[in-house]
């Protein structure tokens, strides 16, 4: 169950194409991520695959079936949105068994499932109270609650995170990747945020203006990346680019390294630089150098503590191994 296939789906919106033509597989029990920067198709995507949009040319299966003029709720797909919009006066059980009350399910098979699920979400002990006696991250367990009494065959999830503070992100994302792993079913994640991506998904497709760019996991990303826009894309801080002399040492058009590739000296190196700021997470520090004839500071990544005066020389020495070379397109040489 949860099995999805998408053939030429396109969306325009009047006479704008959103989404060109495009084929993706989801397997079943799949934690899938579509990242992307914000407005280049995710959420559009989702509404296709959840029913709420209609599909311009296409076809979408689900389970085999061809699901593409399906109405959203014959779907058996279940989604969460960013606002989780519940309702407040009514209480967390209330409100996780609303969508059962829609479908007409029995009393005792809304119990069982309402029980079932606060079980899986740590809310045995919250189903009283109402929405505001609630922290955000609750409420969101709440939403996804709501998501998992319908016992969907796939859950898609829109941002469910935006709205929450730093580390409560972080918490909700090792629940959410917990829950996968306990539920097996299909999931369908949407976020801009690439650390998300890396850190949740089995399977990122990585969006840019309607265009699958790659489909990947997420260290086949990093490590491959296909082109410049997913090198760039992902991975924080973001690969230092590289053209001109640099590159054509590298018979490439352009070259990438990651921070963590570069080792940095005071004494010798390859390439000769200037310090700039440096970064101090404690853990690591991000050293950004200026090299001549490169557009944009390069950035080091040393592990632990380093101290380096501003304006002070340094010389760079990428490991050869982790060179990444693009051509003139963008695309990635082999
Ligand atoms: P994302 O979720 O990646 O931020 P969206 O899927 O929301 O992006 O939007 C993709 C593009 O489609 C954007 O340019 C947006 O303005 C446009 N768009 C989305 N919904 C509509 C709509 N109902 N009518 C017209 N344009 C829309
Ligand atoms: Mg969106």
């Amino acid at each position: 169950m949860g099995r999805m296939e998408l053939k030429g789906v396109q969306k325009d919106f009047g006479p704008v194409t959103v989404i060109p033509p495009l084929d993706l597989e989801i397997e079943e029990g799949e934690f899938v991520v579509f990242v992307g920067p914000s407005g280049c198709g995710k959420s559009t995507l989702l509404r296709l695959i959840a029913g709420l949009e209609d599909v311009t040319d296409g076809v979408i299966e689900i389970d085999a079936q061809d699901a593409t003029d399906q109405a959203p709720g014959k779907r058996g797909l279940a989604m969460v949105f960013q606002s989780y919009a519940l309702y407040p006066h009514l209480t967390v059980a209330q409100n996780i068994a609303f969508p059962m009350r829609m479908a007409g399910l029995s009393r005792d098979e809304q119990a069982r499932r309402i029980d079932n699920a606060a079980k899986v979400l740590n809310l045995t002990d919250y189903l009283d109270r109402r929405p505001k006696q609630l922290s955000g991250g609750q409420r969101q367990r709440v939403a996804i609650g709501r998501a998992i009494v319908r016992e969907p065959s796939a859950f898609l999830f829109d941002e469910p995170l935006s709205n929450l503070d730093a580390a409560l992100r972080v918490g909700m994302r090792l629940e959410i990747s917990e829950l996968h792993k306990r539920l097996q079913t299909t999931m369908i994640y949407v976020t801009h945020d690439q650390v998300e991506a890396m850190t949740m998904a089995d399977k990122i497709v990585v969006l840019n203006a309607g265009v699958i760019e790659q489909v990947g996991s997420p260290l086949d990303l990093y490590d491959a990346p296909r082109n410049l826009f997913v090198a760039e894309f992902i991975g924080s801080p973001k690969m230092n680019i590289l053209k001109g002399a640099y590159a054509e040492e590298h018979d490439a058009a352009v070259i990438g390294i990651r921070p963590e590739h570069l080792t940095i000296s005071t004494d010798a190196g390859i390439w000769k630089g200037t310090a700039g700021i440096s970064e101090h997470l404690g853990s690591d520090t991000f050293i950004r150098v200026n090299v001549e004839g490169v557009e944009d500071a390069l950035t080091v990544r040393v592990a632990g503590k380093m101290q380096l005066d501003m304006g002070s020389t340094v010389y760079l020495t990428p490991t050869q191994e982790n060179i990444h070379r693009f051509d003139a397109a963008g695309l990635r040489m082999i």
